[in-house]
């Protein structure tokens, strides 16, 4: 990273705190999501697999012998959606948590009684760099609106990030990427892990894996669906 970039993330930070945001879809100023783009998104939900982009009812096909039993998906990675996503990651727009969590609550059903709510924890130097979790926020909000706890289950233990990694180097990393935080019993239990994109889907099969190692049945929801070319 050049100096350059240095400054413009400086002065994107303090903007952030003085300007208005423009709609992340139409650029009407006011608000980060106007009503009439956040109906667009929610009238265009992914149906797809996770794993394979194929149409399924469940959000990931049986074949796949994959540790998630369903997965839901809020839009496929463009537009208004993107849009505030990469608002939420890489230009420090913590306002974008809000309506991205409003979404989660549009498209995700009803959960089990007793389901727990948890996120796959971001890369530390992500943190450290945003100054927050972005996924994290995102899952706070979601919490507040479904009025069920946020409980931290997973830790991650590997330093590797994965911007640079291919396909297949990342699925051989991923596997040991999560280890169980101590003191929670989900045995049996549902638990709903959020998340952000979902590329190769192999982060978040490493995550449920390790859930599902816990006793729980695991269900995924992401925000945008985004396969590698
Ligand atoms: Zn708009
Ligand atoms: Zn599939």
């Amino acid at each position: 990273m050049g100096g350059l970039n240095v400054k413009n993330t400086m002065v994107e930070r303090v903007l952030q705190i003085v300007a208005p945001h423009p709609c992340s879809g139409c650029g009407k100023v006011g608000t980060i999501l106007c009503e009439d783009c956040k109906y667009d998104i929610i009238n265009e939900p992914f149906s797809g697999c996770i794993l394979c982009g194929s149409y399924t009812l469940y959000g990931i096909c049986e074949a796949h012998a994959s540790p998630i039993t369903r997965a839901f998906t809020v839009g496929t990675r463009s537009g208004a959606l993107e849009e505030l996503i990469n608002r939420l990651k890489f230009h420090y727009a913590k306002a974008a948590a809000r309506p991205l969590a409003d979404l989660f609550n549009e498209v995700l059903p009803l959960l089990p009684d007793g389901s727990i709510l948890t996120f796959v924890p971001t890369v530390r130097a992500h943190i450290r760099e945003r100054g927050y979790d972005h996924i994290g926020l995102v899952a706070t909000y979601f919490s507040l609106l479904r009025e069920m706890p946020l409980t931290s289950l997973l830790r991650r233990r590997t330093k590797i990030t994965q911007h640079t990694a291919t396909r297949e180097a990342r699925q051989l990393q991923v596997v040991d990427t999560f280890e169980a935080m101590d003191g929670v019993d989900i045995r049996e239990k549902v638990v709903l892990l959020l998340d952000d994109v979902v590329t190769t889907g192999a982060t978040l099969q490493a995550a449920a894996l390790k859930l599902v190692g816990m006793g729980a049945t695991v269900w995924v929801a992401t925000l945008a669906y985004q396969p590698l070319d």
